[in-house]
């Protein structure tokens, strides 16, 4: 089987790429540069069953039947959307390329014939109700929607909102495809809490300026400012989380949705759990407290074992795992491979 990962040199996507490589697929990633594409066939090492086709402009119907009419895929994970709240053109740098890079997507795949599946890759923020706030009491499920439109991201007060609208949209244009367009193909949802993990050997970033926007979030807590050698008196910064899922379980969860036949039409809900930034001081300290007993002194104590989970919602992401057989991997076997990571890509900046 053939199938095309959208954005695979994405941090999610790189370890779907993986993924598929190891269970025995074919896989065709997309990219937006020659130069990107010869960095994924690297860190692959080059792998027999992996190549790559440049897609520059994923909001083009046109462009992707061009690369990807020729090779019959059976299967496409859509993963390229941006994920970044370093803008301020709201409509140009998030809602157009996450909303029309949905529905060309789809709308080449309805030209392909041997497409069976496409597997949508939404996000938590297509769920959750901001407007609500922090909501103690109530728990969300893959049923629950975001009411951001399309207008709402435009017009965002920030980046995050703009970010949260831009998925919203690009996945009810999704359904809405689906429903007026009947093609041959079922999409499959899946809607990931905020994704940590560590990169791939070779594909981490050269900088921690262009650290992915979840993994930032990490290490926001465990460089916060006034740490260094002296890690352990800095104040630990608040929670903007706060449900998160290990980058693995996602890489996963997108390989069973390809191979569960019940999964289509269906939409989950990806998380682990709900954490705060307390947690992953504690968790962090713990873990390398044996493996690297020096790094460990750069992260903030705080109080530990304070929690801030009955001060908002939670989740309930059973459907993933009664459909999909998920089972999500804890914080400390995350922050294990992920925190020395990052101290490393500092040494790069
Ligand atoms: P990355 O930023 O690592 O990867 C994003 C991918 O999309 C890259 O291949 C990037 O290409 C491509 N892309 C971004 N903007 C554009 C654009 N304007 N035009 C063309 N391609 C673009 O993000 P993640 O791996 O974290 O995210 C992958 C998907 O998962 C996204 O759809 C994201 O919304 C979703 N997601 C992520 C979560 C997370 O916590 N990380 C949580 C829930 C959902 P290039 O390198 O060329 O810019």
């Amino acid at each position: 089987d053939l199938v095309v990962v959208t954005g695979a040199n994405g941090f999610i996507a790189q370890h779907c790429v993986a993924a598929l490589l190891r269970q025995g697929y074919r896989v065709v990633g997309t990219v937006r540069s020659q130069a990107k594409a010869t960095a994924v066939l690297e860190v692959h090492g080059q792998h027999p069953r992996l190549t790559t086709v440049v897609v520059q402009d994923i909001t083009s119907r046109d462009a992707y039947l061009a690369q990807l009419a020729p090779l019959s895929p059976s299967a496409i994970l859509h993963l390229a959307a941006p994920f970044t709240y370093a803008t301020t053109d709201y409509e140009r740098d998030l809602m157009i390329p996450s909303v029309r890079g949905a529905t060309a997507l789809l709308e080449a795949a309805s030209q392909i014939r041997s497409v069976r599946r496409v597997v949508q890759t939404n996000s938590f923020a297509c769920i959750y109700d901001a407007d609500a706030g922090p909501s103690p009491g109530k728990t969300y499920t893959a049923r629950d929607w975001s009411p951001l439109t399309y207008e709402d991201g435009v017009r965002a007060p920030n980046p995050p909102t703009a970010y949260r609208a831009s998925k919203t949209a690009a996945e009810r244009a999704a359904c809405d495809f689906m429903r007026s367009c009947r093609p041959q193909f079922d999409l499959v949802s899946l809607c990931p809490a905020m994704v940590f993990g560590a990169f791939l050997p070779g594909a981490a970033p050269r900088s921690i300026k262009s650290l992915n926007t979840s993994n930032a979030l990490v290490h926001a807590v465990v460089s916060a400012p006034g740490g260094g050698s002296n890690g352990g008196d800095a104040p630990i910064p608040p929670t903007k989380g706060p449900v998160w899922v290990d980058v693995r379980d996602v890489a996963d969860a997108h390989l069973r949705s390809l191979s569960t036949p019940e999964a289509g039409g269906e939409r989950f809900l990806l998380a682990a759990g709900v954490y705060c930034n307390q947690e992953i001081a504690d968790v962090s300290r713990r873990v390398l407290a044996e493996a690297s007993p020096k790094l460990r002194t750069r992260i903030p104590v705080g109080e530990p074992g304070r929690r801030e989970s009955h001060l908002h919602f939670g989740v309930d992401a059973r459907a993933a795992e009664e459909v999909l057989g998920m089972r999500w991997r804890g914080l400390g076997d995350c922050l294990a491979e992920l925190v020395p990571q990052l101290y490393g890509i500092e040494h790069g900046d």
